[in-house]
């Protein structure tokens, strides 16, 4: 694992220690010469976790896409900024420069990129590690629900192999070891 793609949100989130998650990540990263790909944009989490992992001296990629280029104001100081045409190119490039993802906390624009990565897998796109880094419990709500689409028969447990930690280099040693994703969705219905 050389590259972790990591999606977060573009606020700062209502407690203190979502931006001191983001920074103690972005510092983990660098410790563990990691380059960080993320969304390139120097507000909210996003902007504290690319800071901090510059700061230890750490790589980071960052991708916008033109439009969000000013909303979200670009990171001028990155080890290389990508400006592309479309939300849908930010993605693919995120995804296709990563060997693993993790979500920090953040909102909608977090959790669709997740669950993009997360069906990308299923479809047997890539076969990437993911997983979530929970401070102070933010995803527990959203575990809860991801295990009723289990028990409700809409997804199957080796299907979603999501790693939760609520420390940044167990997360990270979680990933670096962990095996690739082969589950197809579409091989496992005709399995059953
Ligand atoms: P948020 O978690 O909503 O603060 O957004 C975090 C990042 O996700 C920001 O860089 C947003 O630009 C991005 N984002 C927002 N909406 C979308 C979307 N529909 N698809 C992909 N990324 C998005």
């Amino acid at each position: 694992m050389k590259r972790v793609c990591v999606f977060c949100g573009s606020s700062d989130g209502a407690r203190p220690e979502y931006l001191a998650a983001a920074r103690a990540l972005g510092e983990t990263l660098a410790r563990r010469r990691l380059t960080l790909v993320y969304g390139g944009a120097s507000v909210g989490l996003m902007g504290a976790l690319a800071d901090a992992a510059l700061a230890a001296g750490g790589q980071v990629i960052g991708v916008i896409p033109a439009t969000l280029d000013k909303k979200e104001i670009a990171h001028r100081g990155l080890s290389e900024l990508h400006v592309v045409d479309s939300m849908h190119t930010r993605k693919r490039i995120m995804a296709d420069k990563a060997d693993a993802f993790i979500a920090l906390p953040g909102g909608l624009g977090t959790l669709e990129e997740l669950f993009e990565v997360l069906t990308w897998r299923l479809l047997g796109i890539h076969q990437k590690p993911a997983g979530l880094l929970d401070v102070g419990g933010y995803y527990q709500p959203l575990i809860t629900f991801l295990e009723s689409t289990i028990t409700e028969g809409f997804l199957r447990k080796e299907q979603l192999q999501l790693h939760v930690a609520a420390d940044a280099d167990a997360l990270l040693e979680t990933l670096a070891h962990a095996p690739p994703v082969l589950v197809e969705k579409w091989l496992d219905r005709t399995q059953t």
